[in-house]
């Protein structure tokens, strides 16, 4: 697949910010957020992003990178 959006969390900790990201194949971001919040993530109007685990969902990703499109035969 060739991955094109990576959505990354926005939450700021005391020392540092969250490493989470979501890579995906979307075509557009609106698309990536679509696909990042089946999975958890809470997309704000702000335009920031919050992984599960920053969002409260306490939802562990196991899969870190979304297919939208089937890679071309
Ligand atoms: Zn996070």
């Amino acid at each position: 697949m060739s991955a094109s959006i990576t959505l990354h969390c926005d939450t700021l900790w005391r020392y540092a910010a969250c490493a989470g990201q979501l890579i995906t194949d979307a075509a557009t971001v609106t698309e990536a957020r679509e696909a990042a919040k089946k999975r958890g993530w809470r997309i704000h109007p702000d335009g920031n992003d919050y992984c599960p685990n920053c969002s409260g969902n306490r939802i562990q990703p196991t899969v870190n990178v979304v297919q939208l499109r089937p890679d071309p035969a």
